[in-house]
């Protein structure tokens, strides 16, 4: 027995030594660059360093010394940034082509390969400098799927590139409404009428049954259309589509399991009601007045603008059929008075795109559309990053280049203060200590 023991004890002394043998020590990475936006200061730090030691940063600032054996990465006339954050994403759709084609082509790919086509979007957005993206909806119509669980999960178990992801599954909506998958098909063509397992829900008690329903498969966020939309057939853009006690019951169920509620909202009266019963967000906002903008500065509810969104189709009217192209003119037409008065308010504004609405990988350019309607550009690389940290719940975890904080750092050419599209050619992306791009 005394001899057994002896022997059980040197075995565990060898696998000790072989155990710390073979774990590697963390690496160290020195990133050197002439500028920083360290997601805090009021200005950019200039001649910046930042180390990284395995997926954490351990020191940021200017002239820092490097520690002895690290790597060092000089990026020379760059910035360093904080990894962007998208609040607004759908990934695993594409909108951005001929509507009707599109939708067409919604019914025709099997689920299995649009998943497939959502990595390369996925890597898009990553390659794009966005570290972190909300995903604000997914459906498949005629098919219960998620998709978006599915593409969170692969990108965190490393099996294919992406920003991190808090996805939202179904979108939350009523019968007709902007969310309602078989809205402007022929009636029954899929052989029934949608529930809450597709997230259609009419009544406080089937909206309680649609935000347990998500959040048991993997919800991080719920998202829930409180008016109308632009890019669906059976709905005006900004009438009200759930009563103040759905929209009550959507806030306290989703509150009660410790999750945030994002609301596609265009209508003003829509937002009044969403605001008062406590949501998180407003997404999009276009038609809200000054009152509601106020209404929004009192109860500390974040805007998520989405410009990026009316400015695509804007651009490609043509290829909308004539109802929507009406309705993208007037959300158009009005989010540019709520937008500069938001920022007049000094209301907590992220920084969101609704990307699918575009093609993938553009999100940046919504940073030029923030400043070219009066957000000083500082506080739209705040918006994509500190401020959108704290919109997500994840201030601990990244948003600003400091010590702990997990090491999603991008590298911008030259001085985005000085140009702001600059944020649109990203040289470098870090995620978690990894190098996803680093162009030459
Ligand atoms: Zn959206």
């Amino acid at each position: 027995m005394k001899n057994f023991l002896r022997l059980c004890s040197a075995l565990l002394a060898f696998a000790a030594v072989i155990i710390s043998a073979t774990a590697a020590e963390p690496v160290t990475i020195a990133l050197k660059a002439a500028r920083m936006f360290d997601g805090k200061s009021k200005a950019l730090i200039t001649n910046a360093v930042v180390i990284v030691e395995g997926d954490k940063i351990i020191d940021a600032g200017s002239n820092l010394p490097i520690p002895q054996g690290a790597q060092v990465i000089d990026l020379g006339d760059a910035t360093l940034s904080p990894g962007f954050m998208d609040a607004h994403t759908h990934l695993t759709a594409d909108f951005s082509g001929n509507y009707n084609q599109r939708r067409l082509q919604e019914v025709d790919l099997n689920v299995s390969e649009q998943a497939i086509i959502a990595t390369t979007h996925a890597r898009a957005t990553i390659e794009a400098g966005f570290t972190t993206v909300r995903d604000l909806g997914s459906r498949f119509v005629g098919s219960k799927e998620f998709v978006d669980v599915a593409l969170r999960n692969a990108i965190n178990h490393g099996v294919v590139p992406g920003p991190r992801m808090l996805v939202a599954t179904y979108g939350i909506g009523a019968t007709g409404g902007h969310f309602d998958p078989t809205a402007g098909f022929r009636d029954m063509l899929f052989g029934r009428e949608p529930d809450y397992s597709e997230g259609i829900a009419d009544g406080p008690d089937a909206i309680r049954k649609a935000v347990r329903f998500e959040i048991k498969n993997g919800a991080d966020v719920i998202k829930a259309a409180v008016s109308g939309g632009v890019l669906s057939l059976t709905d005006e853009v900004d009438t009200p589509q759930f009563t103040p006690p759905e929209i009550a019951a959507l806030v306290d169920e989703t509150h009660r399991l410790r999750k945030k509620v994002a609301v596609h909202c265009h209508g003003d009266q829509a937002a009044k009601d969403a605001i008062e019963a406590g949501v998180d967000s407003i997404e999009h906002g276009s038609f809200l007045k000054p009152e509601t903008l106020q209404l929004m500065k009192t109860k500390g509810t974040w805007l998520v603008p989405t410009l990026m969104a009316t400015e695509w189709i804007l651009g490609k009217l043509d290829s909308y059929p004539p109802a929507l192209q009406a309705k993208a003119k007037a959300a158009g037409a009005a989010r540019t008075e709520m937008f500069r008065n938001a920022v007049k308010l000094g209301l907590k504004i992220g920084f969101g795109t609704d990307a699918a609405v575009y093609p993938h990988g553009m999100n940046a350019k919504e940073f030029k559309l923030m400043v070219d309607l009066g957000m000083p550009p500082i506080e739209a690389l705040r918006a994509a990053t500190a401020a959108n940290a704290e919109l997500f719940g994840l201030s601990a975890k990244v948003g600003t280049l400091e010590k702990g904080k997990l090491a999603d750092i991008v590298a911008i050419p030259g001085d985005p203060t000085a140009d702001i599209t600059a944020t649109e050619r990203v040289s470098f992306v870090m995620k978690e200590g990894k190098i996803v791009k680093q162009s030459r």
